[in-house]
């Protein structure tokens, strides 16, 4: 079986590794348009001249352009990391330093305790918080008195929160926290596609606050038997994961680098897959790893109605900004994993990392790494580098004083790199299975349609494979 896997992102990279491991006769190619293997995933090691190489870290600097962790409670992430043999370079985030805070009016305040889920589970620290006006507070009350909604169809997560928890605490608390994830509007997301737990809370303990009080009590005794940090990492960095994953797919599969698709269509009941250098790959399988408006490019003359509900998911640009600072440089301490910022409060950041204490070995002794993520579905944001830097080193003076010039600096921007799971998003992937279903051998893997974290993306990658193994044994 010839299988052509195209997208050399972490699923296009978990389906090949699935493929090789799973079906052992396949003939497998991994073509990728740019010239290195990950996708988002983008780790610099950067040794600074003045950093003495005996430093922590080895004197580097461990920058993350794209992800920097990813969640340990879905197992797809942990388990390839176990089987590639990174299991005991995976590690959590600072566990002594763990407040976040949220820019309030210009303030940095900090996130109250107990968020379980997103969802606050500590009556007392919401109390004592100053996020949230003593109105609001009553207002979030009312969770815990009205019964769970009968409603048939989705609803946004803005419209939902705002229902249960009344619309200062979706502002001020639930979309900052949201919108690190998505960079997206939540008065557009759908709550099935992206938070769907929330719902179940609903329905099932008629409050939100009540369910995440007994998750939070589940997870505590989990925590107690020994489970670690909520996010995990390799040492250095995300790369060690696609690092390892080429190296096993080496001596297995044909990888093929600054190769780009340009349009897919079928012969004789097999894929044609035409190149953009002129050359054409015929084989009896193909995965579309590729972001879902690309792949609906790719299919626009093989299946015109696929292509264009692909390309109706919409995407959203984002940059991240990564700034190295000498520690004295920093008027206040850098006491937590950093700060999320409201779509209120009118931005063109996002959120700051403050990277240096959210994972320390990430820079070395004496230095401070600090990264600001711009860019949020339905807002512009300069679109070159040097404004982005600058814009990065704006929100830093306003939020946390810093006036000094940064002793590195790096910036990388993402086009259209966050899909937004909008209303409508579970009908288009109705339709989407139901047109995979008509042609055996056709497979999409990738964060565009059940989930953009990492692990998702492993998933996606090994659920296209299952597919192409269901096919093989019922044509057998
Ligand atoms: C700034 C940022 C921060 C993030 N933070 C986190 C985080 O902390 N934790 C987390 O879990 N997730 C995070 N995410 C999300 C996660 O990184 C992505 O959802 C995931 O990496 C996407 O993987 P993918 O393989 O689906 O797609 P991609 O990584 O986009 O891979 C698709 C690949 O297809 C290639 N390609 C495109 N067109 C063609 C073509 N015509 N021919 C051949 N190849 C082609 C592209 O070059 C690319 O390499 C973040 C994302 C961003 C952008």
């Amino acid at each position: 079986m010839k299988l052509i896997i195209i997208g050399g992102g972490i699923a296009g990279l978990s389906a090949a590794y699935h493929a090789a491991k799973n079906i052992p006769d396949a003939q497998i190619t991994l073509i990728e348009s740019s010239n290195q293997w990950g996708g988002k995933i983008s780790t610099d090691r950067v040794t600074f001249d003045e950093v003495p190489p005996t430093s922590r870290g080895d004197g580097q600097f461990i920058i993350e352009g794209g992800p920097d962790t990813f969640l340990a409670s879905k197992p797809w992430g942990v388990a390839l990391c176990k089987e590639l043999g990174l299991g005991e370079r995976l590690h959590g985030t600072n566990p002594n330093r763990k407040s976040t805070y949220v820019l309030n009016r210009n303030r940095l305040l900090p996130l109250p305790e107990g968020l379980a889920m997103m969802i606050p589970s500590d009556i007392p620290s919401i109390l004592r918080s100053h996020l949230i006006s003593w109105a609001g507070k009553a207002r979030m009350g009312f969770d815990f008195l009205q019964p769970a909604k009968n409603l048939n169809g989705d609803e946004s997560l803005g419209a939902f929160v705002s229902r249960r928890l009344g619309r200062e605490a979706y502002e001020n608390l639930i979309e900052p926290l949201m919108s690190g994830i998505y960079a997206g509007d939540g008065d557009q997301l759908s709550l099935a596609s992206t938070f769907p737990y929330l719902r179940d809370l609903e329905i099932k303990y008629g409050s939100l606050a009540r369910g995440a009080l007994t998750l939070r009590k589940q997870t505590n005794g989990k925590a107690l038997q020994g489970s670690r940090s909520a996010f995990l990492t390799p040492t250095t960095g995300l790369a060690e994961i696609v690092e390892k994953l080429v190296e096993s797919l080496k001596s297995k599969v044909d990888l093929r680098l600054n190769t780009t698709v340009s349009q897919i269509s079928n012969i004789n009941s097999r894929y044609l897959v035409e190149l953009e250098n002129g050359s054409r790959l015929e084989s009896d399988s193909v995965i579309l790893a590729t972001p879902a408006f690309i792949s609906g490019a790719l299919l626009a003359s093989f299946d015109p109605a696929l292509a264009s509900v692909l390309k109706s998911i919409p995407y959203a640009s984002t940059a991240t900004v990564s700034l190295a600072y000498r520690q004295p440089d920093m008027p206040r301490p850098l006491d937590g994993y950093g700060y999320v910022i409201p779509r209120r409060e009118g931005r063109k950041a996002l959120a700051c990392t403050w990277t240096s204490t959210k994972f320390p070995h990430r820079a070395p002794d004496g230095y401070a790494l600090i990264r600001v993520f711009v860019g949020r579905a339905g807002q512009d944001i300069p679109w070159n580098e040097n404004d982005l830097l600058e814009l990065a080193k704006e929100e830093l003076n306003l939020t946390l004083g810093i006036t000094a010039e940064p002793i590195l600096s790096r910036v990388f921007m993402w086009d259209k790199a966050m899909p937004q799971y909008n209303l409508g998003h579970p009908e288009k992937l109705k339709q989407i299975d139901a047109a995979l279903e008509k042609h055996p051998g056709l497979a999409l893997a990738g964060n565009g349609y059940r989930g953009i974290g990492i692990p998702d993306c492993i998933h996606s990658g090994e659920v296209a494979i299952e597919k192409l193994e269901r096919e093989l044994s019922r044509s057998a």
